[in-house]
């Protein structure tokens, strides 16, 4: 398929924010790469003060009819997106491995995770309750309720730049909310293609407007959201060092912030564990996507006793990943985002080798052929730790391939070393004793608020809280209880009787 049979596919080709053969970009437009090849795709026209201005004051408005719309009839268009969604999946799929590099069957992946959300906001649309509590009063009743919180605003990262929004917008929508999107500028493409599927669906119901996108720089149009009092909730995906800045900001305002921020994820492999299952996890985990999944395993942490015979097995592995283009079937692995990526993956790299890590496989960029010479690959990569276990470079989350290996004596060890990130996204042991996987579970194992047993890092299913701890940031986003970050509760307590009644038994007479 070819870039621009891609685009016509997406339904861009005469999309008013979409310019066709633009190769550089100006003051009022940006330019979306293919990071296979290194080539434009298209221009995109940015947002400026003002038609932001006119974004939030319609989305303002247009909350005020959303928000009484009965949930259950919100999710009816939910469930008819999902299906406008299932439609276009083909053509979205293809647009994400085009404009971010990653492998179609994961762009495909990706689109199906948003239609699940779609489905499970349908079912949950007719379930957004609080409980009936005891009031502590005769013939007074007290039960808590969630209204809708307002138009929020949504802040995503490239590496996923539809699901992520998918996770948020379709929990929005049936929760009474009005969604404004600011996505990457390296993904703004999928942005537009997803944001107008699902907006012509909610305008052929009666509710246009629900979801609406403003594109520009992150100091003009990102700061200038997130300050912005109007937007009660800003929900932000993508590092942690953007999240710092983001949060700080809300909090000036006392705004309320879900931050889905970057993972420095471990895996621990332990002597009684399936070797072939590890093996295969390891590889997926860490080689997937590029090593650009904030769930990517970036820490093998494995039993002195089988880690050569382990680790011999999975360089043969990796030696075996095709790397290409990411829409060619047979891919296993695309490139970075961009030029910029590549040089982080360098440097730190460099940095292992100057700390005393030993580079197993890899090291190195890609030189693909042909008209992939331009594009931003490497090779994936693992590199021992010194024996010491000491290499500072680990510690930070670069987004790229690499998979650092440490060896353990015992689990306590092993554990210590697992928690010693700064972040605390994606977490994993595989192992077939009973005591180590529940102590691994246990208040005194994993910090991280994914943790996985005899499964990899990277994968989760949208029927659970998605996030992470500490320099992860804290939010939840997808299944279990998410969606009370994007309503407001009130306890309401209604005295039905006739006599005049004070909490705590106080009298006042
Ligand atoms: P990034 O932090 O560079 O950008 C993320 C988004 O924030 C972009 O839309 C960007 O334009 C915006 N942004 C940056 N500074 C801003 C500011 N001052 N005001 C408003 N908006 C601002 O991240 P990235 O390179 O796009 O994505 C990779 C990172 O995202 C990794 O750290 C990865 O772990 C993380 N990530 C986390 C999750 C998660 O769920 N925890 C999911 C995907 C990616």
């Amino acid at each position: 398929m070819t870039p621009a049979e891609v685009i016509d596919r997406a339904g861009l080709r005469n999309h008013p924010r979409v310019v066709l053969n633009a190769t550089a970009p100006d003051s009022g437009l940006a330019i979306s790469h293919n990071p296979a090849t290194g080539q434009p795709i298209a221009g995109i026209r940015l947002d400026d003060a003002a038609s932001y201005e006119k974004t939030v004051t319609q989305a303002v408005e247009t909350f005020k009819t959303w928000r009484l719309v009965p949930a259950p009839i919100r999710g009816q268009i939910v469930r008819a997106i999902g299906d406008e969604l299932r439609r276009h999946k083909d053509a979205l799929g293809a647009l994400v491995s085009l404009e971010v590099g990653k492998i179609l069957a994961e762009g495909l992946g990706e689109v199906q995770e948003t239609i699940d959300i779609a489905d499970y906001a349908v079912g949950l649309s007719r379930n957004l309750g609080g409980p009936v509590l005891s009031s502590e009063r005769p013939n007074h009743a007290m039960y808590e309720q969630w209204h809708p919180l307002g138009p929020i605003g949504v802040i995503t990262a490239f590496n996923f730049p539809n699901a992520v929004w998918g996770w948020n917008a379709m929990l929005a929508a049936v929760c009474g909310d009005v969604t404004i999107w600011k996505p990457s500028l390296f993904a703004p493409l999928t942005a537009i293609a997803t944001n107008e599927i699902c907006e012509k669906v909610a305008a052929a119901h009666g509710h246009p407007g629900i979801f609406r996108l403003v594109i520009g720089q992150d100091a003009e149009i990102g700061e200038r959201m997130v300050a912005d009092r109007r937007i009660p909730l800003i929900s932000a995906t993508g590092s942690t060092r953007m999240g710092k800045r983001v949060g700080q900001i809300v909090a000036g305002r006392v705004g309320r912030t879900l931050l889905e921020l970057g993972g420095n994820n471990g895996l621990i492999v332990t002597p009684s564990a399936d070797l072939d299952l590890a093996l295969k996890s390891v590889v997926f985990g860490a080689v997937g996507t590029a090593g650009q999944r904030c769930t990517t395993t970036r820490r093998l942490i494995i039993h002195e006793s089988i880690a050569d015979g382990f680790v011999n097995k999975l360089v043969a592995a990796y030696k075996t990943v095709r790397i290409g283009d990411p829409l060619a079937e047979g891919t296993l692995m695309g490139p970075l985002i961009n030029a910029k990526a590549v040089e982080n993956f360098l440097a730190a790299i460099a940095a292992a080798r100057q700390q005393g890590g030993a580079v197993l496989v890899g090291g190195d960029r890609y030189a693909a052929p042909g008209p992939l010479s331009g594009g931003h690959y490497v090779q994936p990569t693992i590199i021992r730790a010194p024996t010491n276990n000491s290499l500072p470079i680990a510690m930070e989350e670069t987004f790229a391939p690499i998979l650092y290996v440490f060896t353990y004596r015992d689990l306590d060890q092993a554990i210590a070393i697992h928690n010693s990130v700064d972040a605390g996204l994606a977490s994993a042991i595989f192992t077939n004793d009973v005591r180590e996987s529940q102590r691994f579970i246990s208040p005194t194992g994993s910090d991280c608020g994914l943790a996985y047993v005899n499964l990899g890092t990277s994968g989760a299913e949208i029927g659970g809280a998605f996030g992470g701890e500490k320099d992860t940031g804290g939010g939840r986003e997808s299944g279990s209880d998410s969606w009370k970050a994007y309503m407001r509760r009130q306890t309401c307590t209604i005295n039905f009787g006739t006599e005049f009644k004070l909490a705590q038994g106080i009298r006042f007479e």
